[in-house]
């Protein structure tokens, strides 16, 4: 079998090395236009359970990523004068950087080949030369968006702005930084990565004017306690909803944000895209033809894609309901945050609160 992925992200790679590990006959061939150097972001959330979908394949792997995390159990929120912490169900970050070159040497033992440097030749090209081609080109995917009416793609911008920085200090686990200007609150959204560094995601719930990273520097001057605020290719966006009503062409398919994406104030979207991966090669070695292939993979990750997709909107709409809650409680941004996708309910604060589940009791410091 002749497989040409479109793209060296968490998806494509993941894929291209599950493929081979999971006993496929398969020559894989990735595409991917950027040197791992050069990708976008900083750190990216990623449940250490997360890994467990790799770890049956590919263990080695599993490990040497779950030994790169930075994890934590508590959520804090900085609004006014004092922060509040509230213990939390355990996370962890790493950088994007490390999960790829991880991954894309893992590749490279595999044999699978890494064509790096320039864009893949058109889906049309490649569909007539391989039996395969996985479309993991993310969320701007032009393989997608040169098919759309074949795949029914919908997608949607949706406010507020936001931009992906980061911060030369490693804060003690995800910290919200609320700074409440005359135009609307301003929120930072921030976790640690590595030793010495984390993510420092801005988003502008109100609109108005978008600082430069100076002047969100200015803004978040106190908790930052002089670190730099760093940019890769950051610039001021609004969150791109994916939609598809059918993840396959023909031999097309469509992996990770390619295929759907998840809001980021939930980080779950590098998660989806291991997922996939490794729905994809299960499903590959298990069916009997392409077409049963593709469509056990669509039909295995579409109930938990759509389950994160909703959450995700939940929460992205209670982040854009912060505009005009200048001056509220820190308390109360706590509360409803926690619960806000509906993941945690009021029921488990308050089995916390009786000692007997694992989040929610709320400290206050400085
Ligand atoms: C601001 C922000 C914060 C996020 N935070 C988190 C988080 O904390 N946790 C989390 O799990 N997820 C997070 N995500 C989501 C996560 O980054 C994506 O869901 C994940 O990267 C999807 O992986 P992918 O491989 O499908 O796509 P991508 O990672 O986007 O990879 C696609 C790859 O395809 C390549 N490519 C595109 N077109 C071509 C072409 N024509 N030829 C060759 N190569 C091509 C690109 O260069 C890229 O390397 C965040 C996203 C954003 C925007």
């Amino acid at each position: 079998m002749r497989i040409a992925v479109i793209g060296g992200g968490p998806a494509g790679l993941a894929f291209a090395a599950t493929a081979r590990l999971s006993g496929l006959s398969a020559e894989v061939t990735v595409y991917e236009r950027n040197r791992v150097e050069d990708t976008y972001g900083f750190g990216v959330i990623l449940p250490s359970a997360a890994l467990d979908t790799l770890r049956p394949t590919d263990p080695d792997t599993a490990d040497a990523l779950a030994g790169e995390l930075v994890e934590w159990d508590e959520v804090t929120v900085h609004r006014g004068e004092r922060p509040l912490s509230v213990g939390a169900p355990r996370l962890g970050a790493l950088s994007r950087r490390t999960l790829l070159t991880a991954l894309r040497r893992r590749c490279a033992e595999l044999g699978v080949r890494v064509e790096e440097g320039a864009a893949a030749p058109g889906p049309d090209a490649l569909a007539e030369a391989h039996d395969l081609v996985v479309a993991a080109d993310g969320a701007g995917s032009a393989t997608r968006t040169a098919w759309a009416d074949r795949f029914g793609t919908e997608t949607e911008r949706t406010a507020p702005d936001y931009v992906w920085l980061g911060a030369e200090r490693a804060f003690p686990g995800l910290t919200f930084l609320v700074a409440d200007t005359a135009e609307g609150p301003v929120v930072a959204h921030t976790y640690p990565y590595a030793p010495d560094r984390s993510t420092f995601l801005v988003e502008v719930p109100g609109g108005g004017g978008l600082p430069d990273t100076a002047g969100l520097a200015r803004l978040f001057a106190e908790p930052l306690a002089g670190a730099r605020l760093l940019e890769n290719r950051s610039r001021w966006s609004r969150f791109l909803q994916v939609r598809n009503t059918a993840w396959s062409h023909r031999n097309v398919v469509l992996l990770g944000d390619a295929a759907h994406t998840a809001h980021y104030s939930i980080g779950s979207g590098t998660r989806l895209a291991l997922d996939d991966a490794t729905a994809l090669a299960g499903a590959l070695c298990s069916e009997g033809s392409l077409p049963a292939a593709l469509s056990a993979y669509e039909e295995r990750r579409r109930p938990a894609v759509e389950h994160t997709q909703r959450i995700g909107r939940a929460s992205a709409d209670w982040f854009a309901g912060l505009a005009g809650t200048e001056g509220s409680a820190p308390e109360k941004f706590l509360l409803e945050l926690l619960t806000r996708g509906g993941r945690i309910s009021l029921g488990d604060l308050a089995a916390e609160a009786a000692g007997t589940a694992p989040v929610g009791t709320v400290t206050g410091s400085g």
